[in-house]
Order: structure tokens, then C-alpha cells, then sequence
């Protein structure tokens, strides 16, 4: 199991969800952020960090957004070699 971002990431750099992470599970591109499956320990601390409730459970993830289970893992092979994940908010 794994937590997922979902669709209502798009366009939010809040990223008050990476703070939170105890593992350092978050990478992002100019799209959304993504959740680094390996890592990710479901401690669902981000998950109410999310004002936008874009972060579920791949267990629970809404049939419309299920595609998202498999585009998080791809995006974060994608981005890993490119830098190390994100722990700081971005301020805008
Ligand atoms: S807080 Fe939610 S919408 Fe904002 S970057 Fe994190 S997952 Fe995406
Ligand atoms: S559930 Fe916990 S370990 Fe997984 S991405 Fe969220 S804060 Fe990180």
C-alpha cells in the first residue's frame, strides 16, 4: 500500500504536504506532485496537509483517478534521477 496525488494537485504549489513526510516520498514536475510508492510508510500524515484533498490511499483512490496509482510510480522513477525529492514548502 501506498499513498497516491491525484488530479487536484494541479497547479497547487502549497506543498504543504512535503513538510510533513517523514520519508522524504515527494517529487514534483510543473504539473503536480507525485508519491515515491517504495518509500512511503502510510502514515497518512499528509493527507490532511492536503487543502485540497488530492492525496488518497491507493487502496481508496476514486475510480475516476485510478490511473494515478500507476502515473505517481512513473513520475517519480522520472524525476528521482533529475534531483532528490522535495522537504520544503515552496512560498508563493
Ligand atoms: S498540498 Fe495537496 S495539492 Fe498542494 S502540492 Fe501537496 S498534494 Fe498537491
Ligand atoms: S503517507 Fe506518510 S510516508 Fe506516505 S507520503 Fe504521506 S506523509 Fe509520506
Amino acid at each position: 500500500m501506498a499513498f497516491v496525488v491525484t488530479e487536484p494537485c494541479a497547479g497547487c504549489k502549497y506543498t504543504d504536504c512535503v513538510v510533513v513526510c517523514p520519508c522524504d516520498c515527494f517529487y514534483g514536475d510543473d504539473t503536480q506532485l507525485y508519491i515515491d510508492a517504495e518509500h512511503c510508510i502510510d502514515c497518512e500524515a499528509c493527507v490532511p496537509e492536503c487543502p485540497v484533498e488530492a492525496i488518497h490511499s491507493d487502496q481508496s483512490v476514486p475510480e475516476r483517478w485510478r490511473h494515478y496509482i500507476q502515473l505517481n510510480i512513473d513520475r517519480v522513477a522520472a524525476l528521482k534521477p533529475l534531483g532528490g525529492p522535495m522537504t520544503e514548502k515552496i512560498a508563493r
